[in-house]
């Protein structure tokens, strides 16, 4: 019925539950919708010697009429019936005799077919099997200890089914499975601890045993029975809830590579996934009617909702404890101002938010080790591979060497990665690492070797021989990170991006409230000075008309000359003061202000000033600029006038003033050769009323260059200074094209 061929490319998508036959120790057959036989095993006759032609397009009825007179009438038909509104689970098995033998029918539903499958009963007392389970569920659940209650499922299941060898086998993540416990005839070996890998049990397979949760292999030599059906294009029966069907040739091939002769499995599920399989072998043929089955069954799910509980007993311990701390460091993060110092400096950090044994954080370019970590070096390169392969917002591997080769180098240390995206952009990570989890595998044979070879060289398909223990050291690879940690870890970062987001939101507040702060400030400064030039002008008109009575002294002149130039400075400052804050109101009239002209008057008015044979003002290269002409013009009158007034004290006063065109700016510098600004003070000429120690008499106000900062910075602009003592400055200036 099935044409799927099996070879060595696609044996883990063989239909296996299609397989088209059943085994031969029952019969089969299926009815459809109204009752009417489309399918059968070709044993059927064998079982009922009193069918004698084709029974596929008869009605049900026809089958119940070759049971046994002690049978009621209709009886198939009202099951069916039955079964179909209230499912089949509190009809299985129903007991039939046929031929003076005692059969199990056993009902399923298959996409619109019923499935109806005849299996021996066995006459052995029903009610036996009731005691055993009581009397079996009660020793299994004696003990607390997992361990022990493993123990006891392998011990009860052996002594309800009565085979050679009962194994509970654990899956791993990877799909290899483990013996976990193990009861067995003592003439045995034992296999406790021992892996299987993968390929041992398909994936087709494992998908199966979630939803059918027992199989027998009756006998592994006897030959199955194949299914006929009077339809010609039929889809092939799916058996995925049948008793009876017959497994893969592999399958068989693989127990009788291993001497089993009958085999029965129970799939343990957790959480709806197969966690494992109590595996059972016998040595000899060894039938298990459905009752013992339907018992051994039970047990399993026993054992499955036993070890639910257990797990998540366990789970729930641990997720509480990363949960108390996760609460203590969302507190933390809120009461600190520095994310980094309430994420790692206290004495509950982010290494107890899971079992890591070192954690790091990158944040705003510093980086934070805890517990054992790789080095810096190592962790920055970590990080550049993380930037470049890690596309998830949390990753974790327990096996980091595997995928970035350097790693090999701390293994001890970081076999295992845990990585939460911070952010992208800005190079932020939380990462925790796990060391090395060496252990040693047994494996039931080489689990590279899951294929022979034959003497061409050519892999023939058929399951390994060799169950012989090889042993495998697994090494580079970490314990693994359990989904409380990686939940834990997710918190952890909605809890930072919550505090990041507030404190943004708080900086921005403070920004808005200092803006306002300045501008009031400003309007300050500008109202007070404005209104002090009028009492100052007052007070050095008096002192100058008092000056003038003849009845004064020099004594007294002298003292109102002192009145009449504080007031004079007085006047200078506020001046300066009322410039600085009008630049810092007044709206820019941006337009191409022609330098050449510009720095030309400057120079010009200079040299009028000063005295013009002690100096040389070289004008170089003067671009045009982009700007309000006149606050360029202050600008360069202030910067240039610094360069002469600085420099008066030398020999020759050299004053040089060149521009440079870029592709975004023009450049100006102007350098002299005066008394040159100390390293230490270079910041500060920039701030109101500052002057520097070493201007001697030199006269000004401290308020020039501050002007000049805040102009070039409303051009959006740049303003520095190189400078050496006793040498001369040069201010550079850059404003955008
Ligand atoms: P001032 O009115 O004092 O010149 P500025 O704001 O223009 O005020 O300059 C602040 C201070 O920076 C000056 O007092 C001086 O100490 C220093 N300074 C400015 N330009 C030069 C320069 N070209 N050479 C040396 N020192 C300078």
């Amino acid at each position: 019925m099935t044409t799927f061929q099996v070879d060595l490319t696609n044996c883990d998508r063989e239909p296996i539950h299609i397989p088209g036959q059943i085994q031969s120790h029952g019969f089969l057959i299926v009815i459809d919708k109204t009752n009417t036989i489309r399918f059968h095993s070709d044993n059927v006759s064998g079982f009922i010697p009193r069918i004698k032609n084709n029974i596929l397009g008869k009605p049900l009825s026809y089958i119940e009429s070759l049971f046994e007179n002690t049978q009621q009438v209709n009886v198939l038909t009202q099951l069916v019936a039955l079964g179909k509104i209230n499912g089949y689970e509190q009809i299985n098995p129903y007991q039939v005799s046929i031929a003076g033998k005692k059969f199990h029918l056993i009902i399923s539903n298959s996409a619109g077919f019923e499935l109806l499958e005849f299996e021996p009963a066995r006459s052995t007392a029903d009610t036996d099997v009731q005691k055993l389970i009581g009397r079996s569920v009660a020793e299994m659940l004696a003990d607390k200890n997992l361990q022990n209650l493993l123990n006891n499922t392998a011990i009860q299941v052996k002594n309800i089914i009565q085979y050679d060898r009962v194994m509970i086998y654990k899956f791993a993540e990877d799909g290899h499975g483990e013996v976990i416990s193990e009861a067995r005839n003592e003439e045995l070996e034992s296999w406790l601890g021992l892996h299987y890998p993968a390929s041992d049990i398909p994936k087709q397979a494992r998908d199966l045993y979630k939803l059918n949760l027992t199989r027998l292999i009756a006998d592994v030599n006897t030959t199955p029975s194949k299914i006929s059906t009077d339809a010609e294009q039929a889809e092939p029966l799916d058996m995925t809830y049948s008793q009876l069907r017959a497994v893969s040739p592999i399958h068989i091939q693989y127990l009788k590579n291993m001497g089993v002769a009958s085999s029965f499995s129970i799939s343990l599920i957790y959480k709806k996934e197969l966690w494992g399989l109590v595996a059972c072998h016998s040595y000899t043929p060894k039938y298990i009617d459905y009752r013992s089955r339907e018992s051994a069954k039970l047990i399993g799910q026993i054992l499955s909702s036993a070890l639910e509980f257990r797990q998540d007993e366990e789970n729930q311990q641990i997720h509480e404890s990363f949960k108390n701390s996760l609460d203590q460091l969302a507190k933390s993060l809120q009461n600190n101002d520095s994310i980094d110092e309430a994420l790692t400096q206290h004495g509950l950090n982010i290494l107890q938010l899971t079992h890591a044994t070192g954690a790091v954080l990158i944040y705003e370019k510093k980086l934070s080790r805890l517990g054992i970590t790789p080095d810096e070096p190592q962790i920055k390169s970590l990080i550049g591979w993380i930037e470049e392969n890690v596309h998830e917002p949390l990753y974790h591997t327990t096996n980091l060497s595997s995928v970035l080769p350097e790693a090999e180098s701390y293994t001890a240390i970081g076999s295992g990665i845990l990585v939460a995206e911070l952010s992208k952009e800005l190079g932020e990570y939380l990462i925790w690492f796990k060391p090395e989890h060496s252990q040693t595998i047994k494996w039931a044979g080489n689990p590279d070797k899951p294929v022979n070879v034959n003497e061409h060289g050519l892999a023939k398909i058929s399951p390994r021989h060799s169950f012989d223990v090889w042993s495998q050291t697994v090494q580079g690879t970490s314990e693994a990170w359990k989904t409380e940690e990686i939940s834990s870890v997710t918190r952890l970062k909605e809890e930072i991006n919550y505090a990041i987001n507030l404190k943004a939101g708080a900086l921005r507040l403070l920004n808005e409230k200092l803006r306002s702060a300045y501008e009031e400030l400003d309007t300050f400064s500008y109202t007070i000075s404005h209104d002090l030039k009028s009492p100052i002008s007052t007070i050095k008109s008096y002192a100058q008309l008092v000056s003038r009575a003849p009845d004064f002294g020099d004594k007294e002149r002298g003292m109102i000359g002192k009145i009449i130039e504080r007031a004079n400075d007085m006047n200078f400052m506020i001046n300066g003061v009322l410039e600085y804050s009008r630049m810092g109101r007044s709206d820019i009239n941006l337009q191409q202000v022609n330098a050449g002209t510009l720095i030309n008057n400057i120079v010009k008015d200079l040299e009028l000033i000063y005295d013009a044979k002690n100096l040389n003002i070289i004008i170089g290269n003067t671009p045009d600029l982009l700007g309000d002409p006149l606050m360029l013009m202050q600008v360069f009158a202030n910067v240039i006038g610094n360069a002469v007034k600085y420099s008066q004290k030398s020999a020759k006063s050299v004053v040089r003033i060149d521009g440079k065109i870029d592709e975004a700016m023009v450049c100006y510098s102007i350098s002299d050769n005066g008394l040159g600004i100390p390293d230490h003070d270079l910041p500060k000429i920039f701030d109101l009323f500052n002057r520097l120690s070493n201007v001697g008499d030199i006269e000004g106000s401290g308020v020039g260059l501050a002007i000049v900062k805040r102009i070039v910075e409303k051009h959006k602009g740049k303003i520095w200074v190189e400078s050496e003592l006793g040498k001369g400055s040069t201010f550079h200036i850059a404003f955008k094209r």
